[in-house]
């Protein structure tokens, strides 16, 4: 079950989340930054980044998706990446929270898969803050995983576990 759940990472409350003892996110990329097999920014999202650091947050993102693209967007943010990351494999988290410098209690992942990236991160007990995917669009596989993940989300607010999304996405996508 996801600590969170919001419309868009526009609704993330970066101040909130420093205020939980938060010091790193590990952010997913397609479906969470980006649209699925995106590579450009925008200055909507290196915003977004500024306020995380004005927070005091660092960002990682952490990626199945393979290197090149990943590191792509890693450089145009200027954040550090782990690709090929096998989630929900812990193997990637415990990564990123060594190259940002922090513990699992100082440290959140937000993405927008239930069974990768909340999974992976319940593993380790990280904070977690499930995001509507940014577009319909993804893998063959992915597409068959949501029937399972609408089930699951429904059946959690069936039993009032879930609340939200919370926020309007904020308007920028
Ligand atoms: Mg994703």
């Amino acid at each position: 079950m996801p600590d969170l759940y919001i419309a868009s990472i526009y609704d993330l409350d970066a101040r909130a989340l420093r205020a939980r003892g938060i010091r790193g996110l590990i952010v997913d990329l397609d479906n969470t930054l980006v649209p699925w097999h995106g590579s450009e920014t925008d200055e909507a999202l290196r915003g977004w980044i500024r306020r995380l650091r004005d927070a005091g947050i660092e960002p990682c993102i952490v990626s199945n998706a393979r290197s090149r693209r990943v590191e792509a967007v890693a450089r145009q943010l200027d954040i550090p990446s782990v690709p090929w990351a096998a989630k929900p494999r812990r193997r990637a988290f415990r990564r990123a929270m060594e190259r940002l410098g922090v513990n699992p209690a100082e440290t959140a992942v937000l993405g927008d898969q239930l069974f990768t990236d909340i999974l992976g991160a319940k593993r380790l007990g990280l904070y977690t803050i499930l995001v509507v995917p940014v577009s319909q669009r993804e893998m063959w596989w992915t597409r068959q995983v949501r029937r399972l993940e609408r089930r699951v989300l429904a059946w959690m607010k069936r039993r009032g576990l879930l609340t939200g999304p919370v926020g309007g996405g904020g308007g920028a996508r």
